[in-house]
Formats: structure tokens, C-alpha cells, sequence
């Protein structure tokens, strides 16, 4: 999930281009001898917040000496996509082609990148630049860049073009912001970690969650699957809240010991002053007044969801007040701690659970996704296109 705060949006030029002469003598997937660049690209594209997802023909910028160029084969569906799309969070400059868990593989690289090279496994999460220098930045937290952090798609970009994401089939970004994936994690499972995974790392590790630890995950989506996976493996003990009956299995199988339907007038009494810390990944509003005595003295809610800016989320006056509770919020995870999340994941065998979708999917995908219907993340597979 990404804040709307920390993009840069605005009007400028699309990044569209005339296809040139060497698209012209491609296949049009990108499948020529990859030179310096530009680079055909085609990518599912929206032209307004409420039409379908049609396909757009345009160019990836040439390398820069610390470009790699990436031919993309899987992009996982974010829920982010959506509400950017249908413009739930912000005014967006179409066409617009979303994705922020990008995996594929290195086809070309400029003349200093030192840390890929041709035929290397990568992904890209939900950022491709930022300023460098900045105290955020310098520490590795570059999704708090003080100077706005280039989104991977719907950002004004260094060249005042605008970023457009993974549901395509090609892209060029600054190596500073590409994540190695070892041989272990297939690319079709790297995808999810650059969003889902690391958005649920993050804020984990921020709050110590080890040993010890009773964690409370609400809703099983792609966040609260990986996120109910990530704190099993740190060896806290989780409680997962779903709204989804049917899902409650499937939240034992991925490591819960405690499901709670939490349906409206559902009795959570018996459960307060439980857990150590609650990961909120709904991206709708929703009642937080219910959650927060399942916490204990001290503890934690973070909300990673993100939901319409036109519905926020309340507490109420008296809400934390009763157990000195603290509610928080978390953005991604900086380059150096999604790497860290794709070895944690490779080391316990965490992977998503993952459907795969031709591209031409993609509007049901959506629709899907909306009613909850997504088990656990539709990942757009552009291997077959
Ligand atoms: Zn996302
Ligand atoms: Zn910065």
C-alpha cells in the first residue's frame, strides 16, 4: 500500500509516444534484440477512473547508465490498483497503467549498473525513485523520501514524464530501486512480496514481532495472508479477524492458532486485552472502535489499508484512552528491507497464494477483488502474451 501523501502526482506529459520504427519491426511483445532503448512496451491501460482496462502501445525510456531494462513476465493485482484506478484516493493522469509487484528479468543494462546484469531475476515494488538524500533516504527508508517518492506508476518522474506500472510487458528502472530474487522464489511468487509482502514486513519487524508475541491480523486479503504467514514464521502467536466465514481454514493453514468472524454484533468481548499488536489491512472503512480493546496495555494498531479518502476512519474519543493504546501507520518498506523480506521468504518458505490471470482478465480480476473474492492474489501472467 502507498499513501496517497508521498506521490508526487500532477499534469504533464503521459509518457506516451508514437511506436517507433524499431516496434514497428518487433513482434510487439518486446521480443527483438534489446538494445540501449527505447523500448516497445504494451501494458493494460485505463483512459478515465471508470472505463475497462484496454491495451496501450508506448515506449520505455533508454537506459540511463544506472538503468536496467527488465522484460516483465508476472505483476500481481494490488487492491492499490483499484483505488488508484478509480481514482478512490486521488485526481490521476490517464491512461494510466497501474502494478507495483513487477518480477522479470534483466535484459539490458546501463554502463555503470553494478548490481544486475543481463539475465538476472528481479522485482520492483510500488517505488522507482527518490531524491537520494534526504535524511529518510539515507537512512534506507526511501518510501519517506522528504522529497517525494517516485511511484511506479502515476508519478511525474525525474524526466517529467509519468511512471506507468507492471501490468505490461517491459520496464526500465534505476537499479537502486530493483530487488534481487534468488533461484529459489519463482518470479510468478515474487510479485506479491514487493507489495503485499514487504507493506506487511515492514510495520512486523518496526514493532518487534518475534517469540512471545500475540499478533491480531485483520482481514485475509493479499496483505493479511502474507502478514498472518510473516508473524507465524517470526514465532508470534496469530489471531486472524476476517469478515469471510469461508475463509477461516485458510487462515489456520497459513499459520493462525485464533480466527475470529468479525461480523458485525459479532461478541468480541472474550478476546479483550489479548494481543500485543493488531496489523489492520483492510483498504475500506471500517469499525476500529471494535478492534482496539483487543489490545493490551500499551500495544499497538496499525493500519496499513487504505481506504476512499472520501470515507475515513474514526476513533472514538475515549478509544485509546482505556489501555494507553497507540495507533499507527506504516508505508511499504525501504529498497535494503524488501530485499531483507524476499530472504526472510525464501528462507522459511513463505510464498503467496497466488492465481494466475491472462491480462485480458484483468476487469474481472478487479471485480473479484472488490467482493472479496480473490484467494489470495490474482498475479497477471504476461509469459503467455
Ligand atoms: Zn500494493
Ligand atoms: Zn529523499
Amino acid at each position: 500500500m502507498m499513501t496517497t501523501a508521498l506521490a508526487a502526482a500532477g499534469a504533464g506529459a503521459t509518457g506516451l509516444f508514437k511506436p517507433s520504427a524499431a516496434e514497428a519491426a518487433s513482434d510487439g511483445n518486446g521480443q527483438r534484440s534489446h538494445g540501449q532503448g527505447p523500448f516497445p512496451a504494451e501494458g493494460m491501460a485505463l483512459y478515465s477512473s471508470h472505463g475497462p482496462l484496454e491495451l496501450m502501445k508506448f515506449q520505455r525510456r533508454a537506459l540511463g547508465p544506472k538503468d536496467v531494462a527488465i522484460k516483465l513476465q508476472f505483476c500481481g493485482v494490488c487492491h492499490s490498483d483499484i483505488h488508484h484506478g478509480r481514482e478512490h484516493w486521488r485526481k490521476e493522469t490517464f491512461p494510466l497503467i497501474t502494478g507495483h509487484e513487477l518480477a522479470g528479468v534483466v535484459v539490458a543494462v546501463g554502463s555503470s549498473v553494478s548490481k544486475f546484469k543481463v539475465g538476472s531475476r528481479v522485482g520492483v515494488g510500488c517505488m522507482v525513485n527518490s531524491c537520494r538524500h534526504c535524511g529518510p533516504c539515507e537512512s534506507g527508508m526511501e518510501q519517506y523520501c522528504e522529497n517525494g517518492t517516485v511511484l511506479t506508476y502515476g508519478s511525474k518522474d525525474r524526466d517529467g514524464t509519468m511512471t506507468q506500472g507492471g501490468y505490461s510487458t517491459f520496464n526500465v528502472v534505476d537499479e537502486d530501486f530493483v530487488i534481487g530474487i534468488p533461484d529459489a522464489i519463482d518470479l510468478a511468487h515474487a510479485g506479491p512480496m514487493m507489495c503485499a509482502g514487504i507493506t506487511v514486513y515492514s510495520p512486523l519487524r518496526r514493532w518487534s514481532i518475534g517469540p512471545g508475541k500475540k499478533v491480531g491480523v485483520v482481514g485475509l486479503g493479499g496483505l493479511g495472508h502474507m502478514a498472518t504467514k510473516i508473524a507465524a514464521a517470526m514465532g508470534a502467536e496469530v489471531t486472524v479477524l476476517t469478515t469471510s466465514r469461508n475463509k477461516a481454514e485458510d487462515a489456520k493453514r497459513f499459520g493462525a492458532k485464533t480466527v475470529i468472524v468479525n461480523q458485525d454484533g459479532a461478541d468480541l468481548s472474550k478476546h479483550k486485552r489479548s494481543l500485543d499488536f493488531i496489523l489492520d489491512t483492510v483498504p475500506y472503512q471500517h469499525d476500529l472502535d471494535r478492534l482496539v480493546p483487543l489490545l493490551k496495555l500499551d500495544a499497538t494498531l496499525c493500519l496499513v489499508g487504505v481506504g476512499k479518502v472520501t470515507e475515513p476512519n474514526q476513533l472514538g474519543p475515549f478509544s485509546l484512552l482505556g489501555a494507553r493504546n497507540s495507533f499507527a501507520s506504516s508505508a511499504i518498506g525501504g529498497v535494503r528491507e524488501t530485499q531483507e523480506l524476499v530472504g526472510f521468504c525464501a528462507l522459511h518458505d513463505i510464498r503467496p497464494e497466488i492465481t494466475k490471470i491472462p491480462r485480458e482478465k484483468i476487469d474481472d480480476a478487479w471485480t473479484k477483488v472488490v467482493q472479496k473474492e480473490a484467494r489470495y492474489r490474482f498475479v497477471i501472467d504476461m509469459t503467455r502474451t
